[in-house]
């Protein structure tokens, strides 16, 4: 399918889909100048994850991982895109029901999209290992910049302060894994935006929307392995493909 017949079938079955849901991946953060991990020039190339994004290798050495995560800094300065917008949109017009995303960076949300399942934990807040109190990311910020202190001690108890994202080895928020396998078997359509579909859970939920008679459409760069199972796979970038598709759903909804 060209690119074209993939836009015009993809947006037909977004404006004729009564229960769409989303999920995002970082890539859709790209064009917001925060890198993502599998993309050429992406983390994985600079740090191995292994040593870098493990629970075990940051209880190891809390220090290293605060030195690295300066990388990171960018996150609390992107500003939404034209694809976080495009989402935002479709769940205003009511087509798009959630968005289930594995990104930390609450771009969505400030792009203003309300239903929003963040499957890996958020930025906006940090966790103490010791005693689990939540507190605002600025408290960890600041003694990190601030105060210099490597690494930040939580208040309370003395113990490690963490940002309340999940790592590799770590479990998943409940609650926000037992909503998104309730919604990828309720919907009716599944797009998935900017991931390489290689991080698991997350990747359990294309098959299954699938297997529960929903259409996939992928919007990516690169391949993914569910392209075969999906209805359309639109090439391409985030931040111009999903404004295209909303232009496209509005005009067929006129209609
Ligand atoms: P990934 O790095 O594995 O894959 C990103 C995919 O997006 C790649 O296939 C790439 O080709 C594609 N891509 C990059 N820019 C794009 C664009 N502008 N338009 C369309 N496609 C684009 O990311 P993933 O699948 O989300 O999984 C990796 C993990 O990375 C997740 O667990 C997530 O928590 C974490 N992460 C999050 C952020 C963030 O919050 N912004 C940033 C980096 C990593």
């Amino acid at each position: 399918m060209g690119w074209e017949e993939g836009m015009r079938r993809a947006a037909e079955l977004l404006s004729s889909s009564s229960y769409a849901v989303a999920l995002t991946g970082a890539g859709v953060s790209t064009e917001s100048g925060i890198p993502d991990f599998r993309s050429p020039g992406g983390l994985w190339s600079k740090y191995d994850p292994s040593e870098f994004a493990t629970l075990s290798s940051f209880l190891k050495d809390p220090s290293r991982f605060y030195r690295a995560a300066s990388e990171f800094l960018s996150v609390f300065t992107a500003e939404p895109n034209e694809g976080h917008r495009a989402l935002a949109q479709l769940e205003e017009m009511g087509i798009l029901k959630a968005v289930i995303t594995q990104n930390i960076d609450g771009l969505h949300q400030a792009a203003g999209s309300r239903e929003v399942v963040e499957l890996h934990g958020n930025l906006r807040e940090c966790k103490c290992l010791s005693c689990g109190r939540i507190s605002p990311i600025e408290v960890l910020v600041t003694k990190l910049v601030q105060e210099g202190e490597i690494p930040p001690l939580c208040d309370a108890c003395g113990g490690i302060l963490k940002p309340n994202v999940i790592f590799f080895g770590e479990q998943l928020p409940r609650e926000a894994l037992e909503r998104a396998f309730e919604l990828a078997g309720r919907c009716d359509l599944l797009l998935v935006a900017g991931s390489s579909l290689a991080v698991s859970p997350a990747n359990f939920l294309p098959p299954m929307a699938v297997e529960k008679g929903a259409h996939l459409l992928i919007v990516n760069e690169e391949i993914t392995p569910m392209d075969a199972f999906a209805s359309v796979v639109v090439r391409g970038k985030t931040g111009r493909v999903l404004p295209e598709l909303v232009r496209r759903v509005r005009a067929l909804k006129k209609n």
